[in-house]
């Protein structure tokens, strides 16, 4: 028509097109749960939406996502009557690098120089990976609240180019239309369709409905495919495990199954249910500091999905976590900027940390090889909470893991409870070394009179421990103390011994100071060693010469 307005994409787009549709083969399905998961966030959002002005809900009965195919015309067609879109938001949305989690795929990508499906299961590039099956993208929306004359029409072959044109449109919400590539018919058929969705979308809220097949063509009857249960407002004994996981796939983001999870109800004075996941494998940005919003806790209000709120939920320390929290009494209204400041919500949230550690606890208990595995993805993570979070320093230390001298094993698997468990009558320090490598600590000269009296020491080598281990100077009454740090004074005897060496070596120990001079802040005779004949000790305040190197290479 003559309105019809051909735009090019912003370049990052057709970057992005050409990473997914080339990487995502062998995991092309997808596309049907990410046009899903966008329908499910569009209905998220007008129910929403609607709690300010209900009348945005009115006239089209009851949110529903429609999955239907069409094998003459070979397409495939996902519709929601949810939000819609309107032009702007159109061009903003499916024409530029609109969504966060997009843009740091992109990020990513160029980063790490590689792509693999694992990697787009985690961004969620969404609504491009349509064109991994189709030539032809066709989007029909109109935005909630807007005439009938002002749907928009949007279309691309994911090529560079998209048009777009004011069309009538008769109900609110969103169509997506594949038309499919040549090789894809597998697509047509609704059996595939449907077990799809049963395996990655049985828990989207929402209704999914399907044509009932007749003669082999879609009728106009219609069957719900989905479970679409607020599957954590049942009761535990009424799921099974295989719902929790998959439950979880729903939740998005994860290829994996979810290592361990916790699900409880609160009843009383303010009420509320979380469900609450650990995931098997580490997400890809999160040791980059990375913390996405997305991926972290959904927060509902009686059922009804308020927003993405990992951050007034969870601790930093605990950002691996995935899950649902639904509270009765907040009012839907809610804002981020009162979330912020909800007492309520901080009982929520101290609620959500006692349950992980509850959970965590269980693991390290009763399923030792679960807990190495989350030690394993998570373990450094974790750390940070010593600093983070002082209430719970006590339990997330007893979680922690170690190598050790008595170990044998770089791999951390002794307990500071292990630890404490062998200290020897009369002993009232746990000791430590750092390092930049297990080598390193391993092999340090440091331990040599430990060795020699059979004091077990730590080993931490781990770019956190040292920054970690500054906020934890006890545990179970015991001092925990480097062993590189200050006076060695291992018992009596040592001390006395001590004393008489210096007085003795006292002459030497001058000429020595005279020598170095300021290249070091005293000269000591110590009861440090065993067989090398000196080394480097530092002060009780001083800054182990690995971190003073990271620090110095950070640019402080
Ligand atoms: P994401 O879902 O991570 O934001 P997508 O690529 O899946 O990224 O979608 C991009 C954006 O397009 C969405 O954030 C949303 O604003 C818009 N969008 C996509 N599908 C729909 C839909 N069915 N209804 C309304 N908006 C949609
Ligand atoms: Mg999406």
């Amino acid at each position: 028509s003559s309105s019809t307005e051909t735009r090019k994409f912003e370049a990052e787009v057709a970057q992005v097109l050409h990473l997914v549709t080339h990487s995502l083969y062998s995991h092309k399905e997808i596309f049907l749960r990410e046009l899903i998961s966008n329908a499910s966030d569009a209905c998220d959002k007008l129910r929403f939406e609607s709690i300010a002005r209900p009348q945005l809900l009115a006239g089209e009965g009851e949110l529903h996502i429609d999955v239907s195919w069409d094998a003459d015309a070979r397409t495939v067609t996902v519709r929601d009557n949810g939000v819609g879109m309107d032009r702007e938001d159109i061009v903003a949305n499916l024409g530029t690098i609109a969504s966060s989690g997009t843009r740091r795929f992109l990020e990513a990508m160029s980063a790490e120089q590689k792509t693999d499906a694992r990697l787009i299961g985690q961004f969620g590039v969404g609504f491009y990976s349509a064109f991994v099956v189709a030539d032809r993208v066709t989007v029909l929306s109109r935005r909630a609240g807007d005439a009938s004359s002002e749907g928009v029409k949007w279309e691309s072959d994911g090529k560079g180019e998209y048009s777009l044109e004011q069309v009538e449109l008769a109900e609110r919400g969103t169509s997506i239309v594949l038309h499919l590539k040549a090789d894809e018919d597998e697509f047509l058929r609704p059996w595939t369709l449907k077990s799809l969705i049963t395996r990655y979308s049985d828990h989207v809220a929402f209704p999914i409905r399907m044509p009932l097949e007749k003669d082999g063509k879609a009728s106009d009857e219609w069957e719900t495919v989905n479970a679409a249960s607020a599957l954590w407002t049942k009761p535990k004994s009424d799921i099974s495990d295989e719902d929790y996981q998959s439950f979880y796939r729903s939740l998005g983001h994860d290829f994996n199954d979810a290592l361990a999870w916790t699900h409880n109800r609160v009843e009383g004075s303010q009420s509320f249910t979380t469900l609450l996941y650990i995931p098997s494998q580490p997400p890809f940005d999160l040791m980059m500091g990375g913390r996405d919003e997305r991926k972290g806790l959904k927060l509902y209000i009686k059922r009804v999905f308020i927003m993405d709120a990992a951050e007034e939920l969870l601790p930093n320390y605990l950002r691996f976590v995935r899950g649902v929290v639904d509270a009765d009494d907040l009012p839907l209204n809610v804002s981020r900027e009162i979330l912020q400041h909800n007492r309520q919500l901080e009982r929520i949230k101290a609620a959500c940390v006692k349950r992980v550690l509850d959970l965590l606890e269980k693991l390290a208990r009763d399923e030792p090889e679960k807990f190495a595995t989350f030690y394993k993805a998570f373990g450094n993570t974790l750390k940070e909470g010593i600093a983070e979070d002082q209430g719970n320093r006590e339990r997330i230390a007893k979680l922690l893991r170690f190598a050790s001298t008595r170990s044998d094993s770089r791999s951390p698997n002794v307990s500071l409870d292990d630890y404490v468990g062998r200290m020897a009558v009369g002993q009232d320090t746990i000791w430590y070394i750092t390092a930049d490598s297990y080598a390193a600590a391993a092999g340090s000269p440091q331990l040599e009179a430990f060795k020699a009296k059979d004091i077990e020491v730590l080993l931490m080598y781990d770019r956190v421990d040292e920054w970690m281990i500054g906020s934890l100077t006890e545990y179970a009454d015991k001092k925990l103390k480097n062993v590189a740090k200050g006076e060695l004074a291992l018992d009596e005897a040592d001390k006395q011994k001590q004393e008489e060496a210096s007085a003795a070596a006292a002459p030497l120990i001058e000429k020595i100071k005279r020598l170095l001079g300021d290249r070091v802040g005293d000269v000591r005779v110590s009861a440090r060693l065993t067989d090398s004949p000196s080394c480097l000790a530092l002060s009780d305040y001083e800054m182990a010469p690995h971190l003073a190197r990271l620090l110095r290479e950070a640019g402080h």
